[in-house]
Order: structure tokens, then sequence, then C-alpha cells
């Protein structure tokens, strides 16, 4: 998924549940602000790494047992894993689910492209259009949240 939109799904999960929004967000950003600039700088090989894995995310998942108000900082990164998860398989990667098991298992991902290079490849796709699904869920919920204002009535004729 792009950037943005794992925002804008962190954004919905965090008003759905009831739970700091903004926390939610800035874990769903997480994965993305570690991994792409060390691919970036070469620190690495992958995009996907160590703000990608599982063994990672459950090791984040003890420091929250520990500090609960930190939950949603989790539960935003592991939606952003998810949704990940779900754009390989619905285009057709399965594969590359493998990117959950770093660092146990390295596989070469079938698409690995630095950010913008990657959204031009992604445009298009059947996952791209799930895109518009998160969009459109967050339009409605904040189109939703917006009341009528009401008229006054000046008593004028
Ligand atoms: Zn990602």
């Amino acid at each position: 998924m792009l950037f943005p939109t794992h925002l804008a799904a962190a954004y919905v999960l965090g008003e759905r549940w009831d739970l700091s929004a903004p926390l939610l967000v800035a874990g769903a950003a997480l994965p993305d602000l570690v991994d792409k600039p060390a691919a970036m700088l070469n620190l690495v090989d992958l995009y996907q790494t160590a703000g990608h894995s599982l063994a990672v995310l459950a090791a984040g998942f003890a420091v929250v047992f520990l500090r609960r108000a930190w939950t949603p900082l989790w539960l935003g990164w592991a939606s952003h894993l998810a949704l990940d998860a779900v754009h390989m398989i619905v285009n057709g990667r399965p594969g590359d689910l493998l990117f959950l098991a770093w660092p146990t298992i390295t596989h070469v991902p079938a698409v690995s492209l630095p950010p913008v290079a990657f959204a031009r490849h992604y445009v298009g796709t059947p996952s791209f259009a799930l895109e518009f699904v998160v969009w459109g869920v967050l339009a409605a919920m904040l189109l939703g949240r917006r009341r009528p204002t009401k008229r006054r009535d000046c008593g004028r004729s």
C-alpha cells in the first residue's frame, strides 16, 4: 500500500476503536520511516526489513505489554504489516509475504523498488483499487461527522 493510505487506514481504526488516532497513525508510519531510508542509504538490501518484521513487531508487543498507553502505536504498526500483506496477496505475490519473516528468512521479492518508483509501478494494480476503499471509508467517516449548521431565525420577515 502507499504510505498515505497506511496513515488513512490507521486514522480510521483510531476513530472506529476510539483509540488515539495520532499514536495509531505514528505506528502505521513507523515501518516505512525505518525501512525505506535504510534501504535508500544502502544500509540494507531490501525495502522491507526490521520495520516490516513480525519478529520485531512481536518484540514491540512486549513493550506494549509493559506500557499499555503505547498500544495504539503497536496496533498502527501491525495494521501497516497487515495491509502490506493484503496488497501482496491481492496483487498475486503471495510469495512476497516472506517479508514478514525477516531476518529469519531473507528472500528476493518480486518487486523491490524505491518509494517513488514503487508508486509508479503500483498505480493501476488491483491493490491500488483497494486504496480507494480506505480513502472512501475515511471520507464517509469525516463527512458523517459533520453536522449541518443550524440556521438562525432572526425573526425578520
Ligand atoms: Zn510497508
